[in-house]
């Protein structure tokens, strides 16, 4: 960590939820973490609103779950149905191998008031709303920030600038970074209602393919919910955002008098992705890097994604001193899976607007959709499974079939049935074996996994090991990276001491 008061290990520039979360998983690895927010600390946003299980597993392990779960709701079902009440598709919300329900709605300032308290009371953190970053250069290995406040023009230096400075990002448009555009783009109407006392809604996630206009509607908690109306062709926003339109589009769920509105708002469904997330010593997340239309509801877990991907390869940088040659693997890494997510998203979109379009037109559903659509929306979460033929990070011996892939929590449970793997590892690298594997080591070789903070786990009193973790000790070590993915698995002609040398070669 750095001690010079003017100078910060990392700056953020962006303070949505994705900053937010950034600056707590900076902290928890030591980085000296300055924040810089354009915006009051009395606004908010309210767009986004789910977490899947792995955003919610990162969440925990970094202390804010606790104080966030009463303000999530468990959907009772994700489903998509059509206009006459027929279900297409219905899967109860379940916990999954993390140990969390497979998605959790919320209203976001309701979130966001929870981690801003949590940043604030944070001694790594320094916080400064009112203030937007106008420019920013890189020179000797730092970034120079400059940010504007009212009048005045302040200066400041960190070693990385991770921007979650949103879709208009500054630092994106500086960095001179070319976006590419897949080519979809449809115009939402979203209305945020709050149920008056002793009227209720189903608690659903549900994508309803209407044969006038694709509906969504999500229960956000027992009170709030959002309805998401497509905007056909030729509609004009000014009447589509007329309160008389918006009570129209609801009745068919509530009468008028039984809620408020509280949030309306256009938005365009986009699909874009920049060429690259990182140039230099600054990077890019979240919706800063990419844009996809969010009937998948990923675009946040995506960029919590992002985050888990980076910032332990800059507390390696940092503070263990390894070749900055690892961040380049950031982008490598990332960039490809981000493709899949919005691929994916855009297909699900299609997928809805087919649904609807085959009911209006009374054609069979089957021949409606293309069976490639179907597949890339629903194909078993292989675009967030992460599976990717791309190496970053990984043995270059590893199976193909396991880069990318991230244990889950559960691999490891306790007695209470509770999974730990996250708990055991903490931040670390870590070696899985069935017995020690000290000896199986050059003394150098092992104390320089001591020195990078290698965690040795072969001791499994008192605790399950799930079936891959299991089937993997059969084969050989493992060595799992500190955002649980597997980088190497040794075997009969891979040794563990080779695989270790190879990782140092890696990241040294
Ligand atoms: C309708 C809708 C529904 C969605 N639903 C889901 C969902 O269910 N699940 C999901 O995972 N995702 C969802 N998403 C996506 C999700 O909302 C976004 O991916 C996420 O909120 C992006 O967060 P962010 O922090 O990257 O960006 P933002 O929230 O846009 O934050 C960017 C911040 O940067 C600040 N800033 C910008 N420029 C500067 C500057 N120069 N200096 C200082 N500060 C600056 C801004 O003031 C802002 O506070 C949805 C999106 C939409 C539109």
């Amino acid at each position: 960590m750095t001690s010079n008061n003017n100078q910060y290990d990392v700056a953020i520039v962006g303070f949505g939820l994705i900053g937010q979360i950034c600056a707590k998983v900076c902290s928890q690895y030591n980085l000296r973490t300055l924040v810089i927010e354009s915006r009051s600390d009395a606004e908010f946003s309210s767009n986004a609103i789910s977490f899947d299980d792995e955003s919610l597993r990162l969440l925990e392990s970094i202390g804010l779950y606790d104080s966030l779960k009463e303000l999530l709701n468990k959907p009772d079902f994700i489903d998509i149905v059509l206009t006459n009440g027929r279900v297409i598709q219905r899967n109860p919300v379940l916990n999954t191998d993390n140990g969390f329900p497979s998605i959790c709605t919320f209203f976001q300032p309701e979130i966001e008031k929870i981690i801003r308290k949590e940043c604030k009371a944070d001694d790594n953190i320094d916080l400064l709303f009112d203030n937007e970053l106008i420019n920013f250069n890189t020179n000797d290995n730092k970034v120079r920030l400059d940010i504007k406040s009212g009048n005045k023009l302040n200066h400041f230096e960190a070693l990385y600038l991770i921007a979650c400075d949103g879709t208009n990002s500054l630092v994106r448009k500086k960095l001179d970074i070319e976006t590419v555009d897949q080519r979809y783009s449809k115009n939402w109407l979203l209305v945020d209602i709050l149920l008056k006392p002793n009227y209720s809604l189903e608690n659903v996630f549900r994508q309803i393919c209407d044969d006038t206009r694709p509906t969504t509607f999500i229960s956000q908690s027992s009170r709030r919910h959002r309805f998401e109306f497509q905007l056909l062709a030729g509609e004009q926003h000014q009447k589509a955002i007329q309160i008389n339109n918006i009570k129209n589009l609801i009745s068919q769920w509530i009468e008028p008098d039984q809620y408020e509105i509280e949030n309306v708002f256009i938005q365009k469904f986009r699909g874009s992705f920049a060429k690259s997330f990182q140039k230099d010593y600054v990077f890019l997340i979240g919706d800063s890097a990419y844009q996809m239309p969010p009937y998948a509801s990923q675009g946040l877990n995506t960029g919590i994604r992002d985050i888990l991907n980076l910032v332990w390869k800059i507390n390696m940088v940092v503070n263990s001193n390894c070749n900055k040659d690892l961040l380049l693997s950031y982008s490598l890494e990332r960039l490809e899976q981000v493709k899949q997510t919005i691929k994916s998203s855009i297909a699900l979109g299609q997928l809805i607007d087919s649904l609807s379009m085959a009911f209006q037109k009374n054609i069979p559903l089957e021949e409606a959709i293309a069976p490639e659509a179907r597949d890339q929306a629903f194909g078993k979460r292989n675009s967030i499974l992460e599976k990717d033929t791309k190496r970053g990070i990984f043995s270059n011996s590893q199976n193909e079939l396991i880069i990318n892939r991230r244990l889950f929590n559960r691999e490891i449970t306790n007695n209470e049935d509770n999974g730990c793997l996250d708990k055991i590892v903490g931040n670390c690298f870590a070696i899985f074996s069935k017995k020690d594997v000290k000896n199986k080591l050059d003394e150098d070789v092992y104390k320089k996994l001591i020195n990078l903070n290698f965690k040795f786990i072969h001791d499994y009193t008192g605790f399950s090991v799930g079936s891959e973790l299991s089937e993997y000790l059969e084969i050989g070590e493992i060595i799992l990276r500190p955002d649980r993915k597997i980088f190497g698995l040794s075997s009969t002609t891979l040794n563990i001491n080779q695989l270790a040398l190879e990782l140092l070669m890696q990241i040294e």
